[in-house]
């Protein structure tokens, strides 16, 4: 998994990309365009696929992208575990009447993971939940979704926020996978999933592929039963702490509305992900699809930055997602937000630390819209 390749179906005799997706070859995808696939792979796995008929072009090698992207500064303006249970705590602390720090359950390594809930009704049936990190390595999911309950918390005195507190509750849970996350930030910056010990020896199961709705139907790069491939779905529906405690917390809480945060590729993604047809109800859809687009523009007027809304599946198939459990379970709309950057040479799963506030002034007001439309 040394470097990272641009892959493109350009010649007479190559298979379609979507085949390449299709394909249990154990890749590592980073991004799926109209014409080409971006992905991790060893130089065995390169030539297979030249084999195949496709065009690989190396973009760069992963060492190389690391030691460009990952200096000790820009893992230095990055959380922590440690430091972002501190920063939930002192944020709770600051405004005890509204903001409450509730630990939602255990990872592998039994760290704590953390949702600050705040709002000052605890019986509304008015509740949204937002998410970051199922994926170790997306950093700045964790920045978004943290400095928008530090945005909440902040603001609560202040109209529309404080409207927003009294009528319900919004929990913010920043750090899905804490255990990926440490790791990513002190072993492997390009660690992707929990660290759940495997039967084979391998490490990790993707908890994005680990939630119990048409869970395990696909088996492809994307949502892999292969266990140490990137995107392994776990022995069964929720075989993860992490993900349980999510479930946990939805089944209890029953919130209205889930947006949760990934990197990268800037995108609006609803569901579903598993097939490519649209979910059957037209006013769901009717709703998701509007308030995507709605989302696109308050993004892009921030910035001017291009954030495209499509259907899960349109980037490429995934069963096991937490959007398609949310909305497929509950009903509710639920979104993925692919934030910053645009592409690897920008800094792929690494975006530079610049770009956290930046990611998150343009995600603030499709975040509001979000509150103001569905709590
Ligand atoms: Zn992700």
């Amino acid at each position: 998994m040394n470097i990272v390749y641009t892959v493109r179906s350009d010649s007479p005799q190559a298979p379609p990309l979507t085949r390449l997706i299709d394909l249990p070859l154990g890749l590592d995808v980073w991004q799926v365009k109209a014409d080409h696939v971006v992905l991790r792979a060893a130089e065995e796995q390169a030539v297979r696929l030249r084999q195949m008929g496709y065009t690989t072009e190396e973009v760069v090698e992963t060492e190389a992208h690391v030691a460009r992207f990952a200096t000790a500064e820009a893992i230095a303006a990055y959380h922590s575990v440690e430091t972002l249970e501190h920063d939930l705590r002192r944020l709770a602390e600051s405004q005890p009447e509204i903001a409450e720090l509730r630990e939602i359950g255990r990872s592998v390594e039994d760290r704590p993971i953390w949702a600050l809930r705040i709002g000052e009704r605890r019986d509304s049936e008015h509740k949204l939940l937002f998410m970051g990190c199922h994926h170790a390595r997306e950093w700045v999911s964790v920045e978004v979704a943290y400095l928008l309950a530090e945005h909440l918390v902040g603001n609560a005195d202040q109209a529309p926020v404080s409207q927003w507190l009294q009528r319900g509750e919004i929990w913010v849970a920043p750090m899905v996978n804490p255990d990926g996350h440490e790791y990513s930030r002190t072993q492997e910056r390009l660690w992707r999933k929990n660290r759940r010990s495997n039967v084979d020896g391998s490490i990790g199961v993707d908890p994005n592929r680990n939630y119990g709705y048409m869970w395990g139907t696909l088996n492809i790069n994307t949502s892999s039963h292969v266990p140490s491939d990137e995107t392994y779905v776990g022995p069964r529906a929720f075989s993860e702490p992490e993900t349980r405690a999510v479930r946990n917390l939805v089944a209890r809480e029953l919130f209205r509305g889930v947006i949760t945060y990934h990197s990268f590729s800037q995108l609006i993604l609803y569901p579903w992900g598993y097939t490519s047809q649209p979910i059957p109800d037209a006013s769901d859809l009717s709703t998701m699809t509007k308030l995507a687009k709605r989302m696109q523009q308050l993004i892009r007027g921030v910035h001017g930055l291009t954030y495209t809304p499509q259907q899960s599946s349109q980037l490429y198939p995934t069963a096991g997602d937490t959007t398609d459990w949310t909305y497929g379970e509950y009903g509710i709309p639920s979104f993925t937000i692919e934030l910053r950057p645009d592409s690897v040479q920008n800094g792929g799963f690494i975006l530079p630390p610049e770009q956290i506030q930046p990611t998150f002034e343009e995600n603030l007001p499709a975040a509001r819209e979000f509150i103001k439309r569905i709590l």
